[in-house]
């Protein structure tokens, strides 16, 4: 991933793809004092990218370090990017973290780096298996306490659980993994909310130790415009049985439809597929000339 062509902004420069490097010593590598973004371009357009923005900035400040942009910024700094790169369809990941001056668990003097990469990125899960619903296992590890990790923060550190539950999954043949939290309530998935419908009502856990997505808010307004309730519960996985429908919600997922979580299995039903749909419509741009506005 690393020797593709292009550019990434790196710390207010356009570099080469290959050249945005950082030191070994990075303390962001070391002791995981990093945040970053996952953004989504449909149409050339960046899909609630203010939203992503104040959540980075707001990430970091949770980890106690301040980035050393403004958002607006760091805003024109992904339109541009997505311009210069040609691409009107495409991920956006900003990261910023700890630099290597000092190393030690204690680097408060260290210089905060931010680097924003763009690229063409089709759809998460394979379109096929999106389609009949994707199968979750259930995780061995489980979303800490908000008391023991910055669950609030798009942390790094966080994402140790969920590449090894994503893995573990993997390995057993499951496209996920679906997360409990430290009480045994259901979570969400590696990177992705859950949502379950049944009698017509939408259930999803309350975001109170994992990430409240963009995706998830976004999705939610969606289905109250379209006058189906939402209920925001602690949810145990045993009541997963009584569901009807499950699916997805996330800036790379989508709306994407699950079939299997463990020995639960759920219908692509009609709830599902009105909020993919209305998904889809919801991220198109709005007005064309957002791009021709961008320097
Ligand atoms: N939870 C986790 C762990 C994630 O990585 C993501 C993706 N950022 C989400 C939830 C969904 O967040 P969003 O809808 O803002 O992309």
């Amino acid at each position: 991933f690393d020797q593709r062509d292009g550019e990434i902004w790196y710390d207010g420069a356009y570099v080469p793809w290959a050249d945005a490097k950082v030191h070994v010593l990075t303390h962001g590598l070391h002791y995981a004092s990093a945040v970053f973004e996952g953004e989504r371009a449909y149409g050339g357009a960046i899909f609630k990218l203010e939203e992503h923005t104040d959540r980075l900035i707001e990430s970091a400040r949770v980890l106690g370090f301040s980035i050393p942009y403004s958002a607006e910024v760091i805003n024109n700094a992904c339109n541009d990017l997505l311009v210069r790169a040609n691409l009107s369809d495409a991920y956006v990941r900003p990261i910023s973290w700890r630099g290597s001056e000092m190393m030690g668990v204690s680097a408060q003097a260290n210089t905060i780096h931010l680097a924003i990469a763009v690229w063409p990125w089709p759809s998460y899960f394979k379109p096929e298996e999106r389609l009949k619903g994707i199968r979750l296992d259930i995780a061995e590890y489980c979303r800490p306490d908000p008391r023991t990790a910055p669950s609030k923060s798009k942390a790094a550190g966080l994402y140790m659980i969920c590449t090894i539950s994503k893995h573990a999954a993997e390995a057993k043949g499951y496209a996920d993994a679906l997360m409990l939290d430290w009480r045994g309530q259901v979570a969400e998935a590696t990177g992705a909310n859950v949502f379950f419908v049944k009698d017509g009502v939408i259930h999803t856990p309350k975001p109170d130790c994992f990430l409240d997505g963009i995706t998830r808010r976004t999705v939610i307004g969606l289905a109250k415009a379209r006058g189906i309730e939402v209920v925001e519960r602690a949810i145990m996985p045993e009541e997963m049985a009584s569901f009807e429908q499950c699916f997805l919600t996330g800036t790379a997922a989508e709306v994407t439809p699950v079939s299997e979580i463990g020995p639960y299995s759920f219908a692509v039903g009609d709830i599902t597929k009105t909020l993919m749909e209305d998904y889809m419509a919801a991220v198109l741009p709005q007005e064309p000339a957002k791009v021709a506005a961008v320097g």
